[in-house]
């Protein structure tokens, strides 16, 4: 496209997790689909400067990038749909705001000047915006800001969009989602809470050029026009967002409602190409109709909270797509399992994943899942933690090592198989200090993991402290556990296999951060895979599950 980059804000009013990062991806997609360049970023109106040190009760999965920043999880969303990387510039919070703004006046550059929070914090956010669209590369910016319109953290984020507008006119367009709720004694959708929230959007200054309403029942003939007319919009950018089967529906469900094209006309851009979703309604298709189905016990400690594990479930989502298999995940509490009920709450799988995770909480339970998985030789993918507790367990099952254990978890084990890096020995701050971010990991010939990437070296997404203790790396692999992927150049295990087991893989990296709908991650399509070979017997599985039940 040629001109300037239009930039397009995603506001949330009514309540939060009505899907914003859903529709942002959407819209983008949509866009990409036409020949569009576009990027997300997400404005978050929290006073942490990232989410690296937010408990996943307070935030869900923390998503990290390539360039190692620990950002929202909404970003895995941006890359799942577009297949494009994002970075730290994606994801900005008011903490980082005010940090670099203090830091600014510390550095004497406001001298003499009162620092306000306008302009100066509101041109730092405006800064923040326009960082990506300077890139040159974009047609597109969308910024989704976080919080619900009305919240007293989010008044300079839609102050710093009012100015926008202001000085960029028709490069500038807002969305606002809306929420129509269903009272179920009447029967109706009621749109009162929607012209509400246009209200307050008006008070601070906005008004939205599109309003996407969720709702779960359709809208009546009659109510886009009665909400355009309340609103001040046109009847055509009321597009309906009814709840979808799956949140990879949402794009072609917007493209029924032509929300792209709404966007574009009102952004001044009148010609432009046909959308080409073929692979995106291929996956869709697979997805949908798969021919085989596979049960894979996710065990963690926070799987009452599936946001936890977003990415993990997206990918293994993604894999089951292509083996179109469904994939039935069976959340398993890592504290619940002891050696004495690891069988009967591990019955009927046909793969076992153990979760990444900090802290003591829920260890030995994860222990227990890896030696069943690895004793009854179902197949097993261990993720960082996850990873690091198949070690523990190999070094106090097999080599006898009976305390083997991370010094995370117990610091003055006579066996710690898993230690603290080097480089962290020194580090006291906890925000952003972890092995955060892509590094490189050699593969070593002939091994499962050369085979499933069929790649001599890779590149993944790290965030921990603690590592394989290489002092052990001999004795391992003469018991049959082997590191098949190192980095090559700190020599850090990031894969360890036992080539005995039919499908036993632990990998320091989150292999779920790389995992697209365009690109389904080989490490987690190979599990799938190696799951459905696994499947038992169906007299087996329901005698299995009937125990269980
Ligand atoms: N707590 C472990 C470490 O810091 C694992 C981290 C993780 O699972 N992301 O090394």
């Amino acid at each position: 496209m040629t001109g300037s980059t239009k930039y397009i804000f995603v506001t949330g009013g009514v309540t939060s997790s009505l899907g914003k990062g859903i529709i942002s991806a959407s819209l983008a997609k949509l866009l990409q689909a036409r020949g569009f360049t576009v990027t997300i970023q997400k404005l978050d109106p929290y006073i942490n400067v990232d989410p690296g040190t937010l408990n996943p009760y307070e935030h869900g999965e923390c998503y990290v990038t390539e360039d190692g920043a620990e950002t929202d999880l909404d970003l895995g969303h941006y890359e799942r749909f577009l297949d494009v990387p994002t970075s730290q510039a994606n994801n900005v919070t008011t903490g980082r705001i005010y940090q670099n703004v203090i830091r600014k006046e510390r550095e004497g550059e406001y001298l003499g000047k009162t620092v306000q929070v306008i302009p100066h914090i509101t041109d730092e956010i405006k800064r923040h915006i326009q960082a990506l669209g300077r890139k040159g590369i974009y047609d597109f910016v969308i910024t989704e800001v976080g919080g619900t319109v009305g919240d007293i953290e989010s008044l300079p984020y839609i102050e710093a969009i009012r100015q926008l507008r202001w000085e960029k006119g028709r490069d500038c367009l807002v969305v606002h989602l809306t929420l129509l709720p269903f009272l179920h004694t009447t029967g109706e959708l009621k749109t009162k809470p929607t012209q509400h929230s246009v209200k307050e959007l008006l008070s601070l200054g906005v008004q939205p050029d599109v309003l996407v309403c969720r709702t779960e029942h359709p809208m009546l003939k009659g109510m886009k026009e009665k909400i355009a007319l309340f609103c001040n919009v046109d009847a055509r950018a009321v597009i309906e967002s009814r709840d979808a089967e799956t949140i990879y529906d949402v794009p072609l469900l917007m493209q029924e409602e032509q929300l792209d094209e709404v966007v574009l006309r009102k952004l001044g851009i009148t010609t432009f190409p046909d959308a080409d979703l073929t692979h995106w309604k291929d996956f869709l298709r697979r997805y949908k109709n798969p021919v085989a189905e596979t049960h894979i016990a996710l065990v963690g400690k926070y799987v009452e909270l599936k946001d936890a594990y977003k990415s993990i479930k997206e990918a293994l989502e993604h894999a089951g797509a292509t083996n179109e298999c469904k994939v039935d995940i069976h959340w398993v509490h890592s504290e619940k399992l002891t050696l004495k009920n690891v069988a009967k709450h591990l019955a009927g799988m046909d793969g076992v994943l153990v979760a990444p995770g900090f802290g003591h909480r829920g260890i030995e339970g994860k222990i227990e899942a890896i030696r069943f998985a690895r004793e009854q030789r179902i197949p097993f993918l261990g993720i960082c933690l996850g990873m690091q507790c198949a070690v523990i367990e190999f070094g106090r099952h097999v080599l006898g090592l009976q305390e083997a254990n991370s010094t995370e978890m117990a610091q003055d084990t006579p066996d710690p198989v898993i230690a603290m890096m080097e480089e962290q020995k020194q580090v006291t701050e906890k925000g952003g200090t972890m092995r955060l971010g892509a590094y490189p990991c050699r593969l070593q010939e002939g091994t499962l993991a050369a085979q499933v990437y069929s790649r001599k070296q890779v590149s993944e997404r790290h965030r921990h402290r603690y590592e394989f203790n290489n002092a052990y790396l001999e004795r391992y692999g003469k018991a049959g556990m082997v590191a098949s992927g190192i980095n090559p150049n700190g020599k850090l295990v990031e894969i360890v296999e036992i080539p005995g087991h039919p499908w036993f893989v632990g990998v320091q990296f989150h292999p779920e951060y790389r995992s697209t709908v365009a690109k389904p991650h080989p490490l987690f399509v190979h599990f799938v895979k190696a799951t459905m070979a696994h499947t038992l017997p169906t007299p087996q599985r329901t005698k299995e599950r009937a125990e269980k039940a």
